[in-house]
């Protein structure tokens, strides 16, 4: 049996991976810490370890782990913008992800945000539990004859695009890699950005995209504007964004993700100060609704990620090519 040690381990993680691994020859460690160059060290005696988004795989970490001697790194999701793909290089570890799991999941959360906000539900949720049944303050936006922009079309955006043309929207699109066929009206991104009702966010972050949408970008929105992003947090200037939902600029905003998502996302913080004065002051906002980056979180998407997580880890340690492998230079271009 090859060990791992899973970093970030959940319930609804050992589900399914318990399932599959012992089948695949392998014996998991499921330890509740995040990856970090402090607790790289309780993969000792690991060939490998299981990783998740807000794990942290920079160059001390992955130092760290090859020197108690871990080969490799399974990456159970598809963004790798924590990995330090070079210095995993240097360190003789080999990175695997799962680039596909279930573009479903995350396309319909991000409608879920969307329609939630436009309908005001998560607030007439509160009110009925309460026996406050009165509708003053819940009026609603229909999304039929809007304008969504889709920043990114690739399989979750393209998925999305269709979701809300279904509902009679008008769908803008921006990708640096248009899928010209594929019958989505392509405009530059601030054409997007200032046409557009509703913005959804599906693209990587780079260092391209980093603050994509920025204090200027803010500037140049429709009054009013809904904003989702099921991608990742440092797209949006958080700050930026608070100021224009103070001001009214921003008219709701649905986020899975937030930049500094790492300390308290997938964590109950409810006894503890919340220090972040930024994302405090977005979630006391009405219109600002946050989710903890669940968007992939369906019974679907988990067992799509521990079938080929197992099955990038079994490859690996039988010696033969996989598919899934990260390399510095043959890193798919924006992920
Ligand atoms: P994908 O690779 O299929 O599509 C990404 C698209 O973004 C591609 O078409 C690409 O060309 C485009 N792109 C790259 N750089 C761009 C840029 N600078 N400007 C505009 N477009 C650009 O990825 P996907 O499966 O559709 O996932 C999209 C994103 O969703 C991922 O990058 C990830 O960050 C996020 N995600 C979030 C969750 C969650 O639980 N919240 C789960 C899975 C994925």
């Amino acid at each position: 049996m090859e060990k791992i040690a899973f970093y970030d381990a959940r319930s609804y993680d050992r589900l399914y991976f318990d399932a599959l691994a012992p089948k695949a020859g392998l014996e998991l460690t499921y330890l509740e810490n995040k990856l970090t160059p402090q607790t790289a060290v309780l993969a000792r005696g690991c060939a490998g370890v299981c990783a998740f988004v807000n794990d942290d795989l920079g160059t001390e970490t992955l130092q760290e782990l090859a020197g108690v001697g871990v080969r490799c790194a399974a990456l159970r999701c598809a963004g790798f913008n924590n990995v330090d793909l070079t210095a995993a290089e240097r360190c003789g570890i080999r990175v695997f992800r799962v680039p596909a799991y279930s573009p479903e999941a995350v396309a319909e959360h991000a409608l879920a945000l969307l329609l939630t906000l436009t309908r005001q539900t998560h607030r007439a949720f509160t009110r009925t539990r309460e026996r406050n049944f009165s509708l003053e303050g819940l009026v609603g936006t229909n999304l039929a004859g809007k304008t969504v922009g889709v920043v990114g079309t690739g399989k979750v955006g393209a998925r999305f695009a269709a979701a809300v043309r279904a509902l009679g929207t008008t769908v803008l699109a921006y990708d640096v890699r248009p899928q010209w066929g594929a019958g989505l009206a392509y405009v530059p991104l601030p054409e997007l950005i200032r046409r557009s009702d509703v913005i959804s966010l599906h693209c990587p972050l780079t260092p391209e995209t980093y603050h994509m949408l920025s204090r200027a970008a803010f500037h140049d929105m429709k009054r009013g504007v809904i904003l989702i992003n099921t991608s990742r947090g440092a797209l949006i200037d958080s700050e930026a964004l608070l100021d224009n939902v103070k001001s009214g600029k921003v008219g709701a905003a649905g986020l899975d993700v937030y930049e500094e998502e790492a300390d308290v996302f997938y964590e109950d913080v409810s006894a503890k100060v919340m220090r972040d004065d930024t994302l405090n002051l977005l979630l006391s906002q009405p219109n600002v609704l946050v989710t903890s980056h669940q968007a992939f979180l369906t019974n679907e998407a988990l067992q799509a990620i521990a079938e080929t997580t197992v099955q990038n880890l079994r490859l690996f340690f039988s010696g033969d090519p996989v598919e899934n492998e990260l390399r510095p230079t043959a890193a798919p271009a924006g992920v």
